[in-house]
């Protein structure tokens, strides 16, 4: 096991397109990390400059105290797992496992005799070892069978075999969860976090999926266009992100944001009005231009609010629509000129069409500067 640095660490493509720009990152050793961020931001070509499937333009990357910048992709010490298992299709589950392990350890030896005793030893252990991955991943009563004769999530728990078996200092897993259907991602979500807390190998993951970050993630890294927006804790970003971009990424339905004002200890446009709570920064930035940010579950009908309903925190919202999700209703509301979205629990009585009032929660608002969208907190 390794821990993983990126240092100032920037990929430029052909005349300017910066995938990647001046990152720094601190991986540490046996933490599952998730790189997370809109299609493009450059999660893949992070990963791969680490891989050393391409070079990094500027930066330095290290896998444990080794500058690996100019070291070949095979030494490593990497295993990959991408969305596309690439199984090979003429060998059955055993082999696949075992053709890195045979190739990269009998492979040097050559077939002198001299070498056969040896040779009978490393091949006996690649079968314990293939044995013990399948078995980890239960598969193992599937060693027999071709690629086309497995199911999608079979397959791709071949591919992490593949990857498990070589034991690397480092995983490094490319959206390999995005071919599986929905029941079958959230049961290999919840596999590949058992997995991790068995085998404690250092693990970067990338996916454009907020839900996968969130659940799997020790940290999370999100990006976007080349530029890392926050690293820390999920609950973290989710509760304090560090800027506009980041707060309506994580987070389903996504943060409402409505233009606002600061005006003598308030949050305020025409027809919402917050005050802001003791302490608050905002409060000594009379008249700049923000964007309040609201999260749909901080949000709740006056007749059923957990919190008092005052004249500091009631507004009037009409129900466009609502949406049963059985657990919970999504609301979609009109606030004067703002469309919002209000998650509530089942049985608010709440009708569509119906004009309504709402409170929000003061202690969990977020204010964003209008120009720069960094929170201020
Ligand atoms: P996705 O989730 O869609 O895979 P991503 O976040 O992984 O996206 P990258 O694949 O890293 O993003 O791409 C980042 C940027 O670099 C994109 O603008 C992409 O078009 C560009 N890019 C990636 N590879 C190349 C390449 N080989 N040549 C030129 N531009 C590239």
């Amino acid at each position: 096991m390794a821990s993983v640095t990126y240092r100032k660490v920037s990929k430029v493509f052909g005349k300017g397109v910066r995938a990647v720009d001046n990152l720094d990152l601190e991986i540490n050793d046996g933490e599952f990390m998730v790189l997370v961020g809109p299609s493009g931001c450059g999660k893949t070509t992070a990963l791969r400059m680490l891989a050393g499937l391409e070079e990094a333009t500027d930066g330095d990357i290290n896998i444990g105290d080794v500058r690996v910048n100019d070291v070949p992709p095979k030494d490593r010490d990497i295993a990959m797992v991408f969305q596309n298992y690439a199984l090979y299709p003429h060998m059955n589950v055993y082999d696949n496992i075992a053709f890195g392990l045979r190739l990269r350890e009998l492979g040097s030896l050559g077939w002198q005799l001299t070498h056969m005793g040896e040779a009978r030893k490393i091949k006996e252990d690649i079968d314990r070892r293939v044995r013990e991955t399948a078995k980890m991943l239960s598969i193992d009563a599937l060693l027999e069978r071709l690629p086309k004769e497995l199911s999608g999530g079979q397959r791709q728990r071949v591919a992490l075999g593949r990857a498990i078996v070589r034991k690397p200092k480092v995983f490094l897993m490319d959206e390999p969860l995005s071919n599986l259907d929905a029941k079958l991602r959230i049961q290999t979500r919840a596999e590949l976090i058992r997995l991790h807390r068995t085998l404690s190998t250092t693990t970067i993951y990338v996916t454009h999926d907020q839900v996968e970050a969130m659940t799997m993630g020790q940290r999370i890294a999100v990006m976007n266009n080349g530029v890392l927006q926050q690293c820390d804790e999920p609950t973290k970003v989710y509760n304090q992100p560090a800027n506009k971009f980041v707060a309506g990424f994580i987070g389903a339905p996504p943060m409402n944001f409505v233009d606002a004002t600061i005006d003598d200890g308030w949050v305020k446009n025409s027809t919402i009005k917050v005050r802001l709570p003791q302490g608050h920064p905002a409060l000594e930035m009379a008249g700049k231009k923000v964007t309040l940010g609201v999260r749909p579950e901080d949000l709740y009908p006056s007749v059923s609010s957990p919190i008092p309903v005052t004249d500091e925190n009631r507004f009037t919202a009409h129900v466009d629509v609502l949406e049963n999700l059985g657990a919970e209703d999504t609301v979609y509301l009109q606030v004067g000129d703002h469309a919002m979205t209000a998650t509530v629990d089942p049985g608010s009585g709440l009708s569509m069409g119906q004009d309504t009032e709402f409170v929000l929660d003061p202690d969990k608002i977020h204010v964003f500067d209008g120009e720069t969208e960094e929170a201020i907190r």
